[in-house]
């Protein structure tokens, strides 16, 4: 998966002020680590030991699950064709196979020779051609990856990345053994992924910090939340230039190419990780207009969309729960359901 950036750690920081200085007198449990080519931070209220084995859990899905490490069971899929997997591995094949169906293709897992095509994996980057694109496109497709009681096959031409849903599923994860422990309340930053769970000492709600694509060390706007997943995707996170054109690691699988159409960045709220995350990936690629419909056609989750001219628009679920930093002067819309 990425490489971890400095972005990613000031983000972090800045999620972890917000956590901690909302949270009274109670003190928290703290811990950074690197995984899934993030800084990830575990703040949790009321258990000492959780952390460690959340911790755990994600560094164990993350060998599984990084198709760039030659040991990962997502590795061995790719270059074998046919492999059995985990119990883990499969549980998130067969969600993501939902999710891709659920988003109508625009989040698709199977888009990894694409994404190793333009240089994403390596930092080696590069424009393919014309044909070589459309061989590419001709090979995305998520209907091809036939999961059975057996284990997992995919044809030839076809490789997997979970990349867009890895730190979602980690979340989801790691809330179920938040679940179990004796946790009182925890902020998980998993990169762009934010989990929340619990109520904190004080009571006082979450408030989550999205990053701002032109300095991703700092935020645009918090949102003030309970429960839930807060992803967000933004080009920010990886992309170069070529002749004056910025190239992002956000794919759109109909052409293979990167998405270019004047999104900044993606936030999905709702209940479920790998929901969230590869919605926020799927939608940041329909684009305004398309997700507008999605949004109104679909229900279960909010946005916050920041477009590349410094518009925001927000649904209606979650507009007033959101306050914009009062360094930006973006013009704020509300989105509402028909
Ligand atoms: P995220 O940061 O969650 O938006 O995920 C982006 C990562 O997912 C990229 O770095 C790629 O590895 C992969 N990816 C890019 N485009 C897509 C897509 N349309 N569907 C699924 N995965 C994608
Ligand atoms: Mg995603």
């Amino acid at each position: 998966m990425r490489k971890s950036t400095k972005s990613a750690l000031c983000a972090a920081i800045i999620i972890m002020l917000f956590a901690l200085s909302a949270c009274g007198g109670t003190k928290p449990e703290s811990s950074s680590f690197q995984a899934m080519d993030t800084l990830m931070t575990l703040t949790v209220y009321g258990d000492e030991e959780i952390g460690a084995e959340i911790k755990e859990e994600i560094l164990s899905l993350d060998r599984a699950l990084d198709a760039t490490d030659e040991n990962s069971e997502i590795h061995h899929l790719n270059t074998e064709k046919s492999a059995a997997v985990s119990e883990d591995t499969a549980d998130l094949l067969n969600r993501s196979l939902q999710l891709c169906g659920d988003l109508d293709g625009f989040f698709d897992i199977t888009v990894y020779p694409a994404v190793t095509a333009w240089g994403f994996t390596t930092g080696e980057y590069r424009v393919p051609s014309d044909s070589e694109l459309k061989t590419l496109a001709d090979h995305i497709d998520y209907t091809a990856v036939k999961l059975s009681d057996n284990g997992v096959r995919i044809p030839d031409g076809v490789m997997l990345d979970l990349g867009a849903v890895a730190k979602g599923y980690a979340a989801d994860r790691s809330i179920e053994l938040l679940n179990n422990s004796k946790a009182q309340a925890a902020v998980l930053n998993l990169g762009g992924t934010i989990g929340l769970f619990g109520k904190k000492p004080d009571g006082s709600r979450f408030k989550v910090g999205i990053a701002d694509p032109e300095n991703p060390a700092g935020y645009f706007g918090y949102l003030s939340c309970d429960l839930g997943i807060v992803a967000t995707s933004g080009g920010y996170e990886r992309y170069f230039e070529r002749d004056g054109k910025r190239y992002i690691h956000i794919l759109d699988p109909a052409t293979a190419k990167p998405a270019d159409n004047h999104i900044a960045s993606f936030t999905i709220v709702t209940d479920n990780g790998a929901k969230a995350d590869a919605m926020s990936t799927a939608l940041f690629v329909m684009g305004l207009d398309k997700a507008t419909d999605y949004y109104r056609t679909h229900d279960g989750f909010d946005c916050v969309i920041l477009t590349d001219d410094g518009s925001l628009y927000i649904t209606e679920g979650i507009y007033d729960d959101f306050t914009l930093d009062s360094g930006h002067r973006y013009t704020v819309n509300r989105i509402n359901k028909p």
